[in-house]
């Protein structure tokens, strides 16, 4: 009978104990986790401060009882593992309850400790109106601490996915939320032309959201920044960033990896064989990046669980790294994002095209239609697929899961222009977003059409280039770009002669369809310098 410990009973070490479980009914499992909950939904967390999630104890999906009833799994609560003894095979556990200490012996050990925030030296970052969010304790004690103090303003320090859904969920609770990053951008998995549209929903729904700035010190009443701002805050929360859980496997002299996490082989095997590791705390191989990085992620983390027990019982399992797929809810809008996006890959040197789609997402006769701003990017000449980025009202992560699936099988963008995805008018159009961005993708490809991207048009508008608005007169009327002339798509054959063929021209409508159908018939009659503005006016008046 083998004995396996496992150290955190949450994302990776719950699902390690219940697939070995599954597996090995002889086999005998003790779960150590130090904080009060196993198997909680960290992913739902933020959720609790709107009232989403009516309930804290909803967030637990398991305790101690259910483990041991369920599975005859032993998991141990308020239990920190606080060395290994590698030699012995056993760790010290200490009741951080009572402070008791005692030995338990392994044969086979699993780490999965998970990361923990980051907390800046920074002035006032140890005052008690200042929070972290990583468990069901930590969100309890912010909820409670808004309620008691009648938070009037609060300040959330980090703009990646943790401190999005945490100001989302703030201002859905009626509170004044400021959002500050330091970088030029919130959700850095986004390009900034994407990114935009997620700025301006959070500022169309009150979030004062400033980017490019970073905290520099927090007192009772308010927080400053670099910039010198100074901004109320009488509960500020920290979501800088995650650091993995390291301290064990580095006193037990198991290997750290260049990133600075536990470096393991292709079965999550680290230095030592009788230790595993998964999730937030090890080192992963980028199948995109061709290299190690680190992926704090529930998906991937409960992957190598099922890949930790399965290696254990001698199941094969082909460890084909990551490429970093995830979706978050920006108020009225979904985003995903998968793979690399334009910014990386063209860092790395990949040849690199992207184009930008704005499409229905349903048909738009359906009233629910809206549109769905689509980014996919693609290595050049190849057409190998490399990422992808929706946004919209609708199903953006499906949109991006299909380009996730394609991009883990080496799709290119001839498989995805021919991709036989399901449609229904509720669902999606005849010709889905994904397809359609292929299609432009190949004509590109195949110089059967040029385009700018909506970042370059301010350079145009300043420079005075030739700019055909083809929308309706009405829709021209209610905002155009200065110096553009309306020639809408029903009149481009019959005005012609008012469009120079001896200089570039560019050509936008409001999300690039009418405008590409421009662009083809202006190319079939003769122009050979027409592009179109991707993006067109809905990516533009973003900018
Ligand atoms: P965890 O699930 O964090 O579990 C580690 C556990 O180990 C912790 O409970 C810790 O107390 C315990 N522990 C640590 N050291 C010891 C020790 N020495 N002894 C005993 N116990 C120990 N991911 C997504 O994919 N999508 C999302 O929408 C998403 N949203 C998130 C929202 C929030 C607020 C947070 C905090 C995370 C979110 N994540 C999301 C990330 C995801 O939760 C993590 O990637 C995942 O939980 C990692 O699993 P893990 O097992 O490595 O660590």
């Amino acid at each position: 009978m083998k004995k396996i410990v496992i150290v955190g009973g949450v994302a990776g070490g719950a699902s390690a104990a219940a697939r070995i479980r599954r597996l090995d009914e002889e086999a005998q499992i003790v779960m150590f986790e130090k904080g009060p909950h196993v198997s909680f939904s960290n992913c739902s967390l933020p959720f609790y401060l709107s009232g989403v999630v009516a309930d804290s104890k909803k967030l637990v999906m398991m305790n101690p009882n259910s483990f041991e009833a369920k599975y005859n799994i032993d998991a141990r609560v308020n239990s920190e593992v606080i060395a290994i003894n590698r030699d012995q095979k056993l760790v010290t556990v200490k009741n951080v309850v009572t402070g008791e200490s005692y030995e338990e012996t392994y044969d086979l050990l699993i780490l999965s400790p998970g990361a923990s925030p980051i907390v800046p030296k920074l002035e006032g970052v140890d005052l008690p109106h200042v929070f972290t969010v990583r468990n069901v304790v930590d969100i309890e004690k912010l909820h409670n601490a808004i309620i008691e103090k009648n938070a009037k303003s609060i300040a959330v320090i980090g703009g990646g996915f943790i401190g999005v859904e945490v100001a989302e969920n703030l201002r859905l609770a009626s509170r004044n939320v400021s959002l500050v990053e330091f970088a030029p951008q919130i959700l850095t998995s986004f390009d900034e032309d994407m990114v935009q549209i997620l700025h301006k929903e959070m500022m169309d729904h009150g979030v004062d959201l400033v980017v490019g700035d970073g905290l520099a010190s927090i007192n009772e009443q308010a927080i400053t920044l670099n910039s010198g701002k100074v901004i109320d805050a009488d509960i500020v929360v920290l979501a800088i960033g995650v650091r993995p859980e390291t301290t064990l496997a580095v006193e037990a002299n198991l290997e750290i990896g260049e990133t600075g996490a536990i470096a393991v082989n292709q079965n999550y095997q680290t230095s030592d064989r009788n230790i595993y590791a998964v999730g937030d705390v090890i080192e992963v191989y980028h199948r995109l990046l061709n290299k190690k990085t680190r992926l704090a992620l529930a998906g991937p983390a409960q992957k190598q669980a099922r890949a930790i027990a399965d290696h254990i019982y001698g199941i094969p399992n082909q460890n084909r790294g990551v490429i970093g797929s995830s979706s978050i809810q920006v108020f009225d809008l979904a985003a995903a994002s998968t793979g690399l996006n334009e910014r990386t890959a063209k860092q790395l040197g990949i040849p690199t095209e992207a184009v930008y789609v704005i499409a229905p997402d349903k048909v738009g006769l359906m009233p629910s239609s809206n549109p769905l701003h689509f980014k996919l990017i693609y290595e050049v000449p190849t057409g190998r697929i490399l990422g992808a980025q929706a946004i919209g009202k609708g199903n953006a992560d499906k949109r991006v899961d299909v380009i996730a699936t394609l991009i883990s099988m080496g799709g290119t963008i001839e498989d995805l222009k021919d991709l036989e995805l399901s449609y229904s008018p509720m669902f999606s159009t005849a010709k889905d977003v994904s397809n359609m961005a292929a299609l432009v993708a190949s004509n590109i490809m195949a110089g059967r059409f040029k385009q700018v991207r909506v970042d370059e048009v301010r350079g145009l508008v300043e420079s005075g280039a030739v700019i055909i608005d083809v929308r309706e007169p009405n829709e021209f009327a209610n905002g155009a770009l200065k110096g553009a002339v309306n020639i809408p798509l029903g009149e481009i054959r019959a005005r012609m002669s008012e469009i120079p063929k001896d200089v570039p021209v560019y050509v936008h409508c409001r999300s690039s369809q009418r405008s590409y159908n421009a662009v083809m018939a202006l190319e079939n009659s003769g122009y050979d310098n027409v592009y179109n503005i991707s993006g067109s006016f809905l990516g533009i008046s973003l900018y």
